[in-house]
């Protein structure tokens, strides 16, 4: 796809070109004029580059499976033999080949025309939705949903690596079915059987999407202020709010859109105690459970935004008449707890967009470091950036943070598998107590880095990554919003010290603490990983004195949680990445010993586990002074001294 568009001579007539793609410019439009100049841009100051290709990172995501979780142990345990690593291999190279050839080539188009509101309740991404009925048509949006409501019943790990596959291809066109699965969730765990009948097969297939509605202008980080109103009318309710930033709010894409509302009806209390999930749908269902009369829910504007500009962000309006009829999901006035559960999937979900853009970002930096010339030998011949240092730092930086967060989302997605395949009630709650730990880190840790990481996609390219063309820039602004959606990092932070640390004493951190201590310990027995060995035992005691910290000070002083949150909960990433890449070093380094595997990929992966430990690890110490210094420099200015 590179070269066709650095060539200038874009022809969507061309059959070999992408059919998803030559559906955006009829053959008899081609593209502009204006559009082939600047394209050529490109071509001037560096011909044989355009925009990246990109493809799944089979080995390190196979490695992750297999060798780090152990994919086939796991659903052996589940009783779900017939699913193992020959399968998950057979699903990833089919999910890659529908990204690669349809879903990649449409994220710069989603990035360049956007979602447009072409009139009220009327919205529109180019291409977006023959795309979108090619993965419905294939089976992919019920993955890993039962199969009793027409899903495929794979576990959630492998439905992770798909989803990789998706939001690295195509951010803004992915978050779609990522809030369908959202919805899923909330559906199968808090709706009626009726609901569930009546909703579940079409969010499961795809045919109908699913969106989450918690945002209000007065009501952001703090639910308390919810003001939608419900109230009831018969076997329904009438609810009555306008919410804001809605993604994938409204499209034509399919024929209906189940909205999930927050909305308080007219006896709850104040706070958060107080709100009630509703089922508000596009289209009301008529008595054979189709689409029929249309509900009182209007997308009234979309925004204009930095990034995932494919992804129509949607202010809707519920009833601005009757009131737009709704069905009570759980509940009275416990809304909240059923809209964790969807929000719990889609913070994960949120961590592994960090994680996807990323990987996206480095392949593309990859291969234009190897390409863009700017170094000469004595002989005058040129050869590429990739031979300095500083940009081997760069590409370094980008390998193993994504490697490491590879490894930490997907070991999360096998926690919420074996929670719920684990049959023993202890087993289930200690691998639930794990996922709750994970969530927030995997959102927070995984969302910050990516700014980073995709900073850096951008520096590799020199000054091309601050032009457009070349498409880095893309996912740096795509990446920006992963810290702010589902939570914003403070958000998730506050979560880790508070529910996930204070209520339990520090069982979970400590816990977890304890496992990375034991990899340590392997490491340390391993004549030619000992160093790494003991800087991970560093590590694990780091994790618990800033653990004890919380503990010894949030009673003491009223800012100390909050002052030490974010900080908290990087260092926590920071180790769970190390410890990780400290696993995944003892399984490539016993491999390269027994002669089993792909000996550069191993040897490659040794390597960048050490590199993790000497450029990222290190900043969990800084992470902790800063935690111990407490909140007294933070809180001390007046207001009027900022
Ligand atoms: C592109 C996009 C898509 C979105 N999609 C959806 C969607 O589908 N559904 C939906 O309901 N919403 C959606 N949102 C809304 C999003 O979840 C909110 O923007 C986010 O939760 C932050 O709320 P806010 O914007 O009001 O910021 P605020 O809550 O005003 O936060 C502003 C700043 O204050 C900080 N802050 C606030 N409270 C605290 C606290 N208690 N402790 C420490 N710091 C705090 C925040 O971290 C942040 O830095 C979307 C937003 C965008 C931009």
């Amino acid at each position: 796809m590179g070269a066709e568009l650095g060539s200038g001579q874009l022809n969507c007539s061309d059959p070999g070109f992408f059919p998803v793609f030559s559906l955006l410019c009829p053959p008899d439009q081609g593209y502009s004029g204006a559009q082939i100049a600047y394209y050529n841009v490109l071509d001037l100051i560096f011909p044989e580059h355009g925009m990246s290709d990109y493809s799944f990172p089979y080995k390190d995501a196979e490695f992750v499976l297999n060798d780090i979780i152990d994919f086939d142990a796991m659903c052996a345990s589940a009783g779900l033999e017939e699913v193992n690593s020959e399968l998950a291999t057979a699903i990833l190279e089919e999910a890659n080949r529908l990204a690669v050839e349809v879903i990649a080539p449409l994220n710069w188009v989603g990035n360049e025309k956007g979602a447009t509101l072409e009139d009220i309740g009327c919205v529109e991404t180019p291409g977006f939705k023959e795309a979108y009925w090619q993965m419905v048509e294939s089976g992919w949006c019920g993955l890993g949903f039962p199969e009793e409501y027409g899903g495929q019943g794979m576990p959630k790990t492998l439905a992770t690596a798909t989803d990789e596959i998706w939001q690295s291809a195509n951010l803004g066109f992915s978050l779609c079915s990522m809030l369908s699965h959202s919805a899923v969730e909330a559906l199968l765990l808090h709706g009626t059987e009726e609901q569930k009948d009546a909703y579940l097969p079409k969010l499961v297939s795809g045919e109908w999407t699913g969106t989450m509605n918690l945002t209000e202008p007065q009501a952001g980080s703090d639910l308390a202020a919810v003001a939608t109103r419900a109230v009831p009318e018969g076997d329904h309710y009438r609810v009555t709010g306008q919410k804001i930033y809605i993604t994938w709010g409204d499209h034509q894409m399919t024929d209906n859109v189940i909205h999930f509302v927050l909305a308080r009806l007219p006896d709850a209390p104040p706070g958060v105690k107080g709100i009630s999930l509703f089922l508000v749908p596009k289209f009301l269902l008529d008595e054979s459970g189709e689409p029929g009369e249309r509900n009182e829910v209007e997308c009234i504007s979309i925004e204009h935004k930095l990034g995932i500009h494919g992804s129509p962000t949607c202010t809707i309006q519920f009833g601005d008449k009757k009131g737009a009829v709704g069905y009570l999901v759980g509940k009275p006035h416990q809304g909240l707890m059923a809209m964790f559960t969807m929000m719990n999937d889609a913070r994960q979900a949120v961590g592994l967009q960090g994680l996807s853009v990323s990987e996206r970002s480095y392949q593309q930096a990859r291969a234009y470091a190897m390409e863009r010339l700017q170094g000469t030998r004595s002989d005058g011949s040129r050869y590429p950036i990739i031979h300095f240092p500083d940009v081997r730092r760069m590409l370094m930086l980008m390998k193993s943070g994504t490697e490491a967060m590879r490894a930490l989302a997907y070991v999360a997605s096998a926690e919420i598998d074996r929670s719920r395949f684990a049959q023993d009630p202890d087993e289930k709650a200690r691998h639930f107590a794990r996922v709750e730990l994970f969530t927030p880190i995997v959102k927070g840790w995984l969302t910050e880095l990516s700014t980073e990481l995709t900073s850096l996609g951008i520096q590799v390219h020199g000054g091309m990554g601050y032009v457009e063309e070349t498409g880095s820039a893309q996912h740096f602004r795509d990446a920006r919003i992963t810290s702010i959606y589902e939570g914003t990092t403070a958000i998730q932070a506050n979560d880790l010290v508070r529910r996930k640390t204070q209520f339990d004493d520090g069982a979970a951190v400590k816990s977890l603490a304890a496992d990375i201590r034991k990899t340590a310990a392997e490491l340390v027995a391993s004549s030619e990983l000992a160093g790494m060995g003991t800087v991970l035992e560093e590590a694990a005691g780091l994790v618990e004195r800033a653990c004890d910290w919380v503990l010894e000070n949030a009673p003491k002083d009223k800012h100390a949680a909050g002052a030490a949150s974010v900080n908290y909960m990087m260092l926590m990433g920071y180790v769970c990445g190390a410890w990780l890449m400290g696993e995944a070093a003892l399984k490539a380094s016993a491999r390269l010993k027994s002669g089993g595997g792909d000996r550069a990929f191993l040897e490659a992966k040794v390597v960048t586990a050490r590199f993790y430990f000497a450029h990222l690890l290190p900043r969990a110490n800084a992470c902790l002074t800063a935690i111990e210094a407490g909140s007294d420099c933070m809180m001390a200015l007046s207001e009027e001294q900022f």
